[in-house]
């Protein structure tokens, strides 16, 4: 096959040509963006949502299932799903249901419910571990889950892996840049740089990982089962295992953040490969989009835990939150679990992602392109290079 160089002039044409079309396609959107500028930093309620390809974002006027309907009345097919905040679908009719039920008894009273026992039983049921804390964002989760580590084992930093991403986590913003551990660019007034707080090592790479910990300063490793923020990056036959007993032996803890492999399975990537993290962390879609995140300890760490909080003189803080574990956020994680994120929803889901996966790759065989797709349970991510990326540092580079 004969590979095509890229006009990039006819491109720049073409891209300006769309903007426009768009532009007047999008008369309400157009105004309401206009309008926001006046009071909203960058006429958005939220930096990000500028941060897409074109001259404005669209508004959005009401979702259902997997489809979108914007103020100017076009309606699209979601892939995005809100980064999986809605992986669910937009409007589940159980978990509509359940908050509106549960809004009319009240939102948040800084006391639990009944749906706080059921929610117990059902994560350790799916993941394994015993004992649960709530949390309104995987951010946060993974901000306690540090803070416990720290306060359990007594050392300073932690480890993650380059290309990681954790949420808005000030540890974890550092990256491997040549050879170098150096502060992420883009990383907005980190409080420290974060070479003092955080070692970071090449997904994929075991030697790297021990050479890391031999310190004994690493309080724990913070990993996504695969990397899943730079591209998908999946983990080497044998590397959970390696991670695993590396970890032991160095007396780190190992905090798993199921935020996006819970497309696995009901227990996330977990429960499918048999990960035994002494922390789990999980948010995003387990509220179908309602503000709820998890983490989960070992019974070990949890009588630990117990006992050492047990002898404070004080309240602990910097850890929990007054809206954490609302009734309302519990009343959707409850609904989610019990009627949306299902053993049926991923039966049906994860054969899709099969079928698409398949599809694609017969296309990119076809006409011969060096892309890539990976499948990972019932979500897939494809490519523009060849073959898939081992660790953060290849993702990043293509
Ligand atoms: N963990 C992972 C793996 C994530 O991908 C994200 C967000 N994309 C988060 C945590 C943070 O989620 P949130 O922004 O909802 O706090």
């Amino acid at each position: 096959m004969t590979k095509t160089v890229i006009d990039r002039a006819r491109l720049g044409a073409l891209i300006e040509a769309e903007s426009a079309h768009f532009t007047a396609n999008h008369p309400i959107s157009r105004q309401l963006f206009e309008q926001s500028k006046a009071h909203l930093l960058d006429g958005v309620p939220m930096n990000w949502m500028v941060a897409w390809p074109g001259p404005f974002p669209i508004f959005v006027k009401d979702a259902n299932g997997v489809y979108l309907t914007d103020v100017d009345d076009h309606r699209y097919l979601d892939l995005c799903l809100g980064d999986t905040g809605a992986m669910t679908g937009h409007a589940p009719p159980a978990v509509v249901e359940a908050i509106s039920t549960q809004a009319r008894r009240g939102i948040t009273y800084m006391l639990p419910t009944e749906d706080a026992v059921w929610l117990g039983a059902e994560l350790e049921r799916r993941f394994g571990l015993p004992c649960w804390q709530f949390a309104l964002t995987a951010t946060d989760a993974n901000r306690f889950a540090i803070r416990l580590a720290r306060y359990l084992t007594g050392r300073p930093r932690i480890l993650v892996f380059n290309g990681c991403y954790h949420g808005t986590v000030d540890e974890i913003f550092l990256s491997i840049l040549d050879g170098q551990s150096v502060s992420s660019p883009g990383n907005a007034g980190p409080p420290v740089d974060p070479t003092l707080t955080t070692r970071v090592v090449e997904f994929n790479d075991i030697p790297a990982l021990e050479a890391a910990l031999q310190y004994g300063d690493v309080a724990c490793v913070l990993a996504e089962p695969a990397l899943t923020n730079v591209g998908v990056v999946l983990p080497r036959p044998g590397f959970h295992a390696a991670l695993r007993e590396v970890t032991r032996q160095a007396g780190v803890l190992l905090i798993i953040d199921e935020t996006h492999t819970i497309s696995a399975g009901p227990g996330g990537y977990t429960q499918s490969f048999g990960l035994q993290p002494d922390i789990l962390t999980l948010g995003k879609p387990i509220a179908s989009g309602v503000p709820a995140a998890i983490y989960g300890f070992s019974a070990e760490l949890a009588t630990c835990l117990s006992s050492k909080l047990a002898a404070e003189d004080d309240l602990v803080h910097g850890i929990g939150g007054t809206l954490a574990g609302n009734a309302l956020s519990l009343a959707a994680m409850r609904a989610t679990f019990e009627h949306v994120l299902t053993p049926a929803f991923y039966e049906q889901t994860i054969p899709l992602a099969t079928r698409y996966v398949k599809g694609i790759e017969a296309a990119i065989q076809e006409l011969d392109l060096p892309w890539h797709i990976t499948q990972l349970g019932c979500r897939a991510e494809y490519g523009f290079y060849h073959p898939p990326p081992a660790n953060g540092a290849q993702a990043r580079a293509a």
